[in-house]
């Protein structure tokens, strides 16, 4: 028998407002703990939530950007659960009309595009942080947290695959992020997804129990939890055993997971309408406002990419993958960059650098006129291409410029074509043997002498001139 595996996200990200969504507290991310915290988000007796009008507008425009219906008028909820991390006692969300619905984001798969039905997004609060660590046996709260807005972006089980699930969140994080709805920063939480996975016979449209694995927040955590809970879910199934619904806690160090808790149902949480907040009303105006505000999405500046910059779909879809990199390109091209050289170093030399760093978003210690100027070094042959790499590794660690990598390495560069013909004819000097055996018809000799010259000029001649140049010269010698 062969299984497939099905996959539903829940994706929670935070919006970017400066004040909290009831109140009027920072949503600042990594202050003192327990500092951005009033009598409302820590749900003293007697206060009253006052909505914030710009999380309502950035929730409708996550909505528009991926095709979602925006319900004209929508409803909060109380969810009661009782958590360290909320002090309320109930979190201020959307159950029965949440803000949009029905929507879809396409995403590029092996067999072509395939549409990713979005079922609802809805506005909430964020709930405080714990921190089980470094304090012994204690745990820490931190409330600076509660009350940040957020947006939940329910998915349908419409993932076969991990790599589906991280294309989808790629793609809805560059979005999210293009459309400044959140900085989508995942090392601190403000993106984070639930992952629903359940086990199917192939072909068939009956779903699987699913188990549901919680706040994971990297590419990495995701696509593993995703990998190890198909494998174990087969496996259960294979050995004519039963999944269990439930939430199961992922481990990122083992890279396993366990149980936690049985699956809670609405009517756990026991939700009621939230009495102390106003209906909202989306009406065309609203709408159309909104829309204007929507800026050019990934999709549509890659197209501009192929055509203003003549650039390969391959890089143009690289490039928009992500707002800081897209912007990165941008000012370097700006800088006097050519668009494709400093497209493939992006893609090159920086991405592996960057892959090796285990960070999730892409980050820049150089300036993008650092870049524009190392590739015009290049083009104006002031410096090799071996150099080059080692020029970027320098600005990638340490934000240098190339101009000042070159004068503190006292890197002179051998432009200059007297100065290496005087190497040249050095190297030709003290190696007579060489000579004779190319001068015999050995041309591997060539590569011998090559080797010499680059020796001596620290890596700084161009081989392929000084290949010429050793040809050059012997000619003349031979005439
Ligand atoms: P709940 O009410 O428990 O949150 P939902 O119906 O809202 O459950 O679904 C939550 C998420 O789980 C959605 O992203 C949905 O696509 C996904 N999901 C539902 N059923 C399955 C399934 N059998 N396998 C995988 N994912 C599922
Ligand atoms: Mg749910
Ligand atoms: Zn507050």
């Amino acid at each position: 028998m062969n299984y497939e595996t099905v996959i539903g996200l829940e994706v929670h990200v935070e919006l970017k407002t400066n004040s909290k969504i009831f109140c009027g507290c920072s949503t600042e991310f990594g202050s003192e703990p327990n500092t951005q915290v009033c009598p409302v988000c820590a749900g003293l007796p007697g206060v009253l939530p006052v909505l914030n009008k710009k999380a309502v507008e950035l929730a409708i425009k996550a909505g528009l950007i991926t095709n979602c219906t925006i319900s004209e008028s929508s409803v909060f909820d109380r969810k009661n659960y009782f958590y360290p991390d909320l002090p309320k006692a109930y979190q201020i969300s959307q159950l029965y009309y949440p803000l949009c619905k029905d929507g879809y984001i396409d995403i590029k798969t092996d067999k072509g595009i395939k549409k990713i039905r979005i079922r609802e997004i809805h506005l909430e609060e964020d709930a405080g942080k714990l921190s089980h660590d470094g304090f012994g046996s204690d745990t820490m709260v931190d409330f600076n947290r509660c009350g940040v807005p957020l947006i939940e972006i329910v998915t349908m089980p419409d993932f076969s695959s991990s790599q589906e699930a991280y294309d989808f969140l790629l793609k809805l994080k560059a979005m999210l992020q293009f459309a400044d709805i959140s900085d989508c920063k995942m090392q601190e939480g403000s993106l984070r997804a639930d992952v629903n996975i359940s086990i199917k016979e192939a072909g068939s449209t009956v779903l699987g129990t699913r188990t549901e694995m919680k706040n994971l927040n990297s590419f990495k955590a995701i696509s593993k939890a995703i990998e190890t809970e198909s494998a174990r879910q087969t496996g259960v199934i294979r050995n004519n055993g039963i999944v269990v619904q439930e939430t199961r806690r992922w481990d990122d160090e083992k890279n396993t997971s366990y149980p936690m808790r049985g699956k809670e149902e609405a009517h756990d949480y026991r939700y009621f309408p939230e009495p102390d907040l106003p209906i909202i009303y989306a009406n065309d105006t609203i709408l159309q406002k909104i829309m204007s505000l929507v800026p050019e999405m990934p999709d549509k500046k890659a197209l501009r990419y192929q055509k203003q910059h003549m650039l390969p779909e391959y890089d143009a879809a690289l490039l928009t993958s992500s707002k800081p990199l897209s912007l990165f390109f941008d000012a370097a091209v700006d800088k006097g960059g050519d668009p494709k050289t400093v497209s493939n170093w992006l893609m090159g030399d920086y991405m592996k650098l960057f892959n090796a760093s285990d960070r999730d978003e892409f980050f820049f210690h150089f300036k993008p006129e650092d870049l524009a100027e190392l590739t015009n070094f290049i083009a104006d042959k002031k410096i090799t291409g071996k150099i080059a790499k080692e020029i970027f590794a320098e600005m990638f660690d340490k934000g240098t410029s190339p101009g000042e990598v070159v004068s503190n390495r006292g890197i002179s560069v051998l432009s200059d074509k007297d100065d290496l013909a005087k190497v040249v004819r050095k190297i030709l000097e003290e190696n007579p043997g060489s000579v004779k055996d190319l001068k015999g018809g050995k041309e591997k000799a060539i590569g011998f002498l090559i080797g010499q010259i680059m020796k001596e000029t620290k890596g700084m001649a161009e081989p392929n001139l000084a290949k010429e140049m050793i040809k050059k010269i012997l000619n003349k010698e031979g005439e």
